[in-house]
């Protein structure tokens, strides 16, 4: 097998394109058993479900935060299939009225989840309508303007509302009080992505070595999105080229097509180096970064910079970014000054 030119592959390895949600949905684990690590966040929320059941009540109002492609969809999905309820999903960037937000509380039934991703990205406005809703199960909604205002009260049945956010630092202390459950996920160890490595490989009929799940899970940034985005595309090497089989080989040259390299870093981490690097040892702000690489901020500090942080590499200082030893030892060895990812 021939290594493919990396330099020739799409910018990002790791963000997640629109498409793939359906493939997604396909690997999603269909009971809390099949989840796989978090166990603590698995069993608060296994007892919160069995407690509220026994109580003949719907599961408190639960925030899940961690970094994009954890298991936070996921989870809202199971919290609500555990308990046998309707699972209603909505991105606060699309609730910009609260008319939206009105419209889909109105459709709940008791005991239903409505799970809001992103939901520190609330307007100011609708988040208001959120805190009677979720506190008293009302809706309070101003009709018309100037005097012949008028406030009138809706009931709500009660329901389990699950939000999702990246940045937990950012919720309002009102709405953040008003979640009885808080659970953070965390990255993933090898060893469990590699678990998530063989049971997605099994759903999608592709033979899969022990060696090239580990070399794989060891790459995927402690995320499952990750891991299985990184699985799919060596899956269509293996399947054109190596009898379906996936192979520590395949594994590495797929990875490698995709710009990954061996120490795990895509393109775009490597570009986000290079352009500190070029900076000689002067510290750079995210608007700078971003503009060199091309990828918005809120890419950079959800996507890239959590990982580049954990591998020892990007130092966040109050004057900017900066490397670390190690990161020079890759960039160039020799130290400030030089630039061997651009040789
Ligand atoms: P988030 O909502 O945090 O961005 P998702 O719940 O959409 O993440 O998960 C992304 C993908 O990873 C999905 O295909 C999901 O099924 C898979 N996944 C996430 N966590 C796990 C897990 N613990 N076990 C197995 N698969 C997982």
């Amino acid at each position: 097998m021939s290594h493919g030119d990396p330099n020739a592959q799409p910018v990002s390895a790791i963000v997640q394109a629109p498409d793939e949600r359906a493939v997604e949905r396909r690997l999603r684990p269909a009971s809390l058993d099949e989840f796989a690590g978090q166990q603590a966040v698995v069993r608060n929320l296994e007892l919160a479900i069995r407690a509220a059941r026994e109580r003949g009540e719907p599961v408190d109002h639960l925030l899940l935060s961690g970094l994009p492609g954890l298991g936070k969809t996921t989870l809202a999905h199971l919290v609500a299939s555990t308990s046998d309820a309707e699972l209603f999903e909505a991105s606060a960037p699309t609730l910009q009225r609260a008319a939206d937000l009105a419209g889909l509380l109105t459709r709940l039934e008791a005991g239903d989840v409505l799970f809001i991703d992103e939901i520190h990205r609330l307007a100011p406005a609708v988040e208001e309508y959120l805190y009677s809703a979720m506190e008293d199960f009302v809706l309070d909604i101003l009709i018309d303007q100037g005097p012949s205002a008028r406030s009138v009260r809706i009931d709500l049945p009660r329901f389990t509302l699950v939000g999702a956010t990246t940045r937990e630092g950012l919720l309002s202390a009102p709405l953040r009080s008003r979640f009885g459950i808080h659970e953070r996920l965390e990255p993933y160890p090898a060893d469990v992505l590699a678990t998530i490595l063989h049971r997605s490989a099994g759903i999608l009929g592709v033979g899969l070595d022990a060696d090239a799940a580990d070399y794989l899970a060891a790459r995927s940034r402690g995320t499952p999105r990750v891991a299985n985005r990184f699985l799919r595309r060596v899956r269509d090497l293996a399947q054109l080229e190596a009898d379906n089989h996936i192979t520590c080989e395949v594994a590495e040259e797929g990875l490698t097509r995709i710009g990954v390299d061996r120490h795990g870093l895509t393109r775009v981490d490597r570009l986000i180096l290079r352009t500190i690097g070029r900076a000689d040892g002067h510290p750079l702000g995210i608007k700078t970064i971003a503009a060199a690489v091309g990828e918005d901020e809120r890419t950079l500090e959800d996507v890239y910079e959590p990982h580049l942080l954990r591998q020892g590499l990007l130092l966040k200082t109050p004057q900017g970014r900066r490397l670390t030893q190690q990161a020079w030892a890759l960039v160039d060895p020799e130290g400030p000054g030089r630039d061997l990812f651009s040789a």
